[in-house]
């Protein structure tokens, strides 16, 4: 059938990889090792692992359970035995209660502490909780779970399975993208510390929570480096930006709109900085570097950190 366009022109994006058509499935199920299967629904993904007594299964994405469940009856007849949250965030976990009867539920201890304060029955509460690591053994298969601190929200975890040599970790380096809005953070020192902590663990491919493929180890340090990246442009935009210069041509007399004024200009001074290198080759720069710059410069004013 021929395509009828619809007469929009599009906006220069630079680098970006479309959404696939996900055909009538609605998700593509994918081996990563054998027994661990890579499971999305396009802009989300997860994972989940079959043994012989039975299946973990991680993060069922919110409005698509009944899916993972369909995936998983795909390869196998074994059912949840374990089910692990990566983290608290409704979008990730929002269909837990579709699996809570079947499976033993294991999360960090701060974020059994976040769902008992939230108390919503789609998030049940885990049984299994744990403060630094803890460590899965179901039907020969070895499964790590470790917790890097608080990044991207307290209680988010790394899922390593080191002898399949993958990795999960999600919301903080989504392969070949710059992070989300405002790099979706509570504590971006602690954040980029996790990547790096990530990469210092034994896998080749990653889940990040979100895109329609796995990662490699090499995106995931991609990714890392434009987080310093982004830090170096927003102190080097500090520098050269004046604020005495910015006061002489402002016409505002209200001075919390002139600082707001100068940090504006500091932000778009990072983002130039950074357009070159980064637009081609990361999605999402249009729409969230110059969020990115005003973090740093929020961390900057009140932080000496370490380079
Ligand atoms: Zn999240």
């Amino acid at each position: 059938m021929k395509k009828i366009s619809s007469g929009r022109s599009f906006i220069p994006d630079g680098y970006y990889e479309p959404l696939p058509d996900l055909g009538e499935k609605g998700y593509f199920l994918k081996l990563l090792a054998p027994d661990v299967y890579f499971f999305t629904t396009g802009v989300y993904n997860t994972m989940f692992i079959t043994t012989s007594k039975g299946v973990v299964v991680i993060d069922p994405i919110q409005g698509k359970g009944p899916l993972l469940k369909k995936a998983i009856r795909e390869v196998t007849e074994k059912i949840p035995k374990y089910m692990i949250y990566s983290h608290a965030h409704l979008d990730h976990i929002g269909d837990a209660h579709l699996f809570a009867g079947e499976a033993q539920i294991i999360a960090h201890i701060e974020t059994r502490k976040l769902l008992e304060r939230y108390k919503d029955p789609h998030r049940p509460i885990p049984q299994i909780s744990f403060g630094k690591n803890y460590s899965l053994s179901l039907g020969g298969t070895q499964i790590d779970l470790i917790y890097p601190g608080e990044g991207h929200g307290k209680g988010n975890i790394m899922i390593h399975l080191p002898r399949q040599k993958v990795l999960m970790v999600v919301d903080v380096a989504t392969p070949r993208s710059v992070p989300f809005l405002n790099f979706a953070t509570i504590d971006i020192y602690s954040q980029i510390k996790g990547i790096e902590q990530a990469l210092n663990l034994n896998f080749d491919v990653y889940v990040a929570g979100h895109l329609h493929r796995p990662g490699t180890k090499k995106e995931m340090l991609e990714v890392l480096k434009y987080y310093l990246a982004s830090k170096r442009a927003n102190k080097a935009a500090l520098k050269k930006i004046s604020f005495l210069d910015v006061k002489a041509r402002s016409r505002t007399q209200d001075p919390e709109r002139l600082f707001g004024e100068y940090y504006q200009a500091v932000s778009r001074e990072c983002f130039r900085m950074l357009k070159k290198k980064w637009k081609p080759r990361l999605m999402g720069f249009e729409a969230f570097t110059r969020g990115h710059c005003d973090v740093w410069t929020s961390f900057h004013r009140t932080e000496v950190a370490p380079e």
